[in-house]
Formats: C-alpha cells, sequence, structure tokens
C-alpha cells in the first residue's frame, strides 16, 4: 500500500499488517513519508485506535529504527523502573540506588521534565558534574562495575520515537494508548532489560486523568512487555497532589538525600518501597514480596543505598561533597512564601497547575531550549487534608530572579483549594497488575 492508502485505511479504521506498519516508519526514517503524512497518520491512530497486534508491530518497527544495548555480559536480570511522570515524582533516585545495593543490576535510562512533569536526567544534572551523556558502551561498563549506570537516551536507541515524539508533542496527538504504549516499552526493551517495573500514574497531575485510563494503559503496556519477553508488573499511583515536598531539582535531590539517610516523607518512601520490592522480586533477589520490602528498609536504614548513590555519582562524574554535606549547595538567590488565604483544611490540588507553577519559577522549560535552573523550585508544607490557618505557609518558593515570583504566586492562587472540612486523603498506591498480579 502506498503511505497514502495506508493513512486512509487507519482512518476508515481497519486494522494493518505489521509489514505496512513496519514500510510506513521505515520509509518516515528515510524521508519518503513527510512530516504532514505522519502527523495525519498519528491523527488517524489517536481517533481510531489500534488493536494489540498493532501496537506490538508499531513497538517492533520502533524498536527496529535503532539499536539494542546489550548486556548479556552482565549477570543477573537487569531491571528498570519507568514513571508515567508526576509532579516531585523522583523514586527513580532512590529506588535505583537502593535496588542495585541489593544485588540486582539497575540499567536506568531516564527522560527530561516534560511540560508540568519533572525529569530524573534534570534532577541527576543538578549535582555539579554529574554527567548523564554517556555512550552505551561506559554504560555498559558501569552497570558490570556497579550494578548501576543512570543515562539519558542515546542518539541511536529508538530514533523514529525522537522524531515522531516531536510531532505529537506540537498536533495534540500525545494522550493515544497505542503511542504511549509504543514510545515508552521501545525505548524500555531497547535497554536491553529482563524486567520492568512501570509506576502508571492517575488523576490531574498525569497523563491519565482515571484510575480506568491508567489501567488500560498498564494493561497495554504489560501487553507489549509480555510480547517482547520483559517481565513487566504495573502499579497504579495516585497523582492529585506532588509526591514528597520538593518540587525542581536540586530540591528534589536534597529530598532524596533525606530519603537515602532514612528521614523522608512518609508517601515518598511509601511508593518507592513498593516500587523497589517489586523490581527485586522480578530481578530474582527475592521470591516474597514482603520479604524484598524488608530487605529495602534495611538498605536504607543501615546506608547501603546511599553509599551506592554516592558511588554512581563519583563514577558518573559528580561532585560527592554536595552529597555527603548538602548544605554546602548555593541557595536560591531570592526566596519568597505562598501563604493560605483563609483557615480550613487543604481540600485539593490542581498538580498541572502546581508543576507549571515550578517551571514559572525556572525549575523546568517553556521550550526545548531553555536553560533550568537547579536551585529553583518549592517546598510543600501541606498534604491533602491537612489544617491551615489564613497567612500559613503552604510552599516555599525559590527562583534564580524574583521577577519569576508573581506569575507562579498567581498560578498557585488557582491551584490550591482551602475547604471548611478535611477530605480524606487519596490512597497512594491503587491496583498492582502484571507477571501474577490482579488487584
Ligand atoms: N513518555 C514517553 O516516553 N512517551 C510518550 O508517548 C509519553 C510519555
Amino acid at each position: 500500500m502506498t503511505a497514502y492508502e495506508i493513512i486512509a485505511a487507519k482512518r476508515d479504521g481497519r486494522e494493518l499488517e505489521a509489514g505496512e506498519i513496519d514500510g510506513f516508519i521505515r520509509d518516515f526514517l528515510a524521508g519518503e513519508i513527510t512530516d504532514y503524512q505522519m502527523t495525519a497518520f498519528l491523527m488517524a491512530v489517536y481517533l481510531k485506535g489500534m488493536t494489540t497486534t498493532e501496537i506490538s508491530a508499531l513497538t517492533r518497527a520502533y524498536l527496529d529504527s535503532g539499536r539494542r544495548v546489550d548486556f548479556s555480559g552482565v549477570a543477573g536480570t537487569k531491571v528498570d523502573k519507568h514513571s508515567t511522570g508526576g509532579v516531585g515524582d523522583k523514586t527513580s533516585i532512590i529506588l535505583a540506588p537502593l535496588v542495585a545495593a541489593l544485588g540486582v543490576p539497575v540499567p536506568m535510562i531516564s527522560g527530561r521534565g516534560l511540560g508540568h512533569s519533572g525529569g530524573t536526567l534534570d534532577k541527576l544534572e543538578s549535582i555539579p558534574g554529574f554527567r548523564t551523556d554517556l555512550p552505551v558502551k561506559e554504560f555498559i561498563d558501569l552497570v558490570r562495575q556497579h550494578g548501576l549506570g543512570l543515562i539519558g537516551q542515546t542518539a541511536d536507541i529508538v530514533p523514529a520515537d525522537k522524531r515522531i515524539y516531536a510531532l505529537r508533542d506540537v498536533t495534540a496527538t500525545v494522550e493515544s494508548i497505542p503511542l504511549i504504549s509504543a514510545s515508552i516499552m521501545s525505548k524500555k526493551i531497547a535497554e536491553g532489560i529482563g524486567a520492568l517495573v512501570l509506576d502508571v500514574k492517575y488523576g490531574n497531575g498525569a497523563f491519565m486523568r482515571t484510575p480506568q485510563r491508567a489501567e488500560e494503559l498498564a494493561a497495554s503496556l504489560i501487553r507489549i512487555g509480555t510480547d517482547f519477553g520483559v517481565k513487566t508488573v504495573a502499579v497504579l499511583s495516585d497523582m492529585n497532589q506532588p509526591l514528597g515536598r520538593a518540587i525542581g531539582n536540586w530540591l528534589e535531590i536534597r529530598e532524596c538525600l533525606d530519603c537515602l539517610r532514612g528521614d523522608g516523607p512518609a508517601d515518598l518512601m511509601a511508593l518507592t518501597y513498593e516500587l523497589a520490592a517489586h523490581m527485586v522480586v522480578l530481578g530474582g533477589g527475592e521470591r516474597d514480596l514482603e520479604q524484598a520490602r524488608s530487605r529495602c528498609r534495611a538498605a536504607i536504614a543501615d546506608g547501603r543505598a546511599l553509599e551506592k548513590f554516592i558511588d554512581i555519582t563519583r563514577a558518573q562524574g559528580g561532585d560527592i561533597r554536595f552529597l555527603e554535606n548538602p548544605q554546602s549547595y548555593p541557595d536560591a538567590p531570592h526566596q519568597a512564601v505562598f501563604r493560605a488565604d483563609r483557615d480550613g483544611f487543604l481540600a485539593g490540588f490542581d498538580t498541572t497547575a502546581v508543576g507549571l507553577a515550578a517551571v514559572n519559577l525556572g525549575a523546568g522549560r517553556r521550550r526545548s531550549s531553555d536553560r533550568i535552573d537547579p536551585r529553583a523550585g518549592m517546598l510543600l508544607h501541606k498534604k491533602i487534608g491537612d489544617p491551615v490557618a489564613k497567612g500559613e505557609p503552604v510552599f516555599d518558593l525559590f527562583a534564580g530572579d524574583a521577577a519569576r515570583f508573581p506569575e507562579a504566586q498567581k498560578r498557585l492562587a488557582k491551584a490550591v483549594r482551602i475547604g471548611d472540612t478535611a477530605p480524606a486523603p487519596p490512597p497512594l498506591i491503587g491496583k498492582v497488575i502484571g507477571a501474577g498480579f490482579s488487584g
């Protein structure tokens, strides 16, 4: 079929054959299909969906556009974790060294902040000298020597996704389960892992607004994992409020250090332990989930996880003096406070708007060319259900330039809801599905 016929077939809701999908992606990368034809195809997929067979074929076509990391020379089941993104979500930085400290190798390829949600790479790079742009050979060596490597996407891993994501981003075709599934899973399968734990978020700070949509996405991701021989478990989790208390790159690293020292916020630690325990079980480090949870707690309590984080930071060029003595990191030159405008209880957040307020402060990018300020961000004093008094701080704000405060304050004024009664805080961890779990 010609490109025109393939677009028309999808527009009319017909199932495409694997060879047609593969050819379409290959011809696009070869310059024989234009950006506007690809965009029409993406919109047809967005509107008409794809069957599971088509999603697998799209994932394979993405995978075949680049190389796969070969970890066959590194012993053990390699396990990674992926989050669909949120505000204050820093679990990767705690659980990667934690799981590696328990002897399960963790090759982690992460992304940058996207819109309102932060990115692991930006957070790690707030540690002076920390290099995430390492070639694949060095990545493999890190995992062999340290049981852990934390890098960014390289140009030769799934180049199709990089080009197609850029088109989706500007054509309102991001929020499509088939397209998200192929995009996420091709990059994870290309890492050469044997198992994957997904944190699929739902709520007003997540891609998927409801638990039902999150479950649909999780089922699609797990199906692809199974098709490609990657044992996959998905933990559904709430993103109707920021996770932990810090939002912003260095502020989040500081909070991770608190966690690794055994002094982290309860919600952040609960989710971290849940995800880490599944990684340990999938990686063969423990058979029983409860046993895995208690080994994770022990590795935090006795400092092994922190030691591993310091070890990998040093190996990737980071200045470990800031980890040993976080107070020595330069403070943001300007601070402000967002205060409650009435007495009551914290009733809810517009979590996407909270993330965008952090972007206003300089913690994220408005355009991909923007530089982020590692010191910028917010510290949250109140969570859903907490009592608040008029004038009490809800957020401390940090910025490199005081001119950034008014817009962030304005956004927060709309994003924070204070009510007369205390709502029950939303449960943080929802269903767990995949690899033997069903609820
Ligand atoms: N993250 C990805 O890597 N791809 C998507 O399509 C959405 C989120």
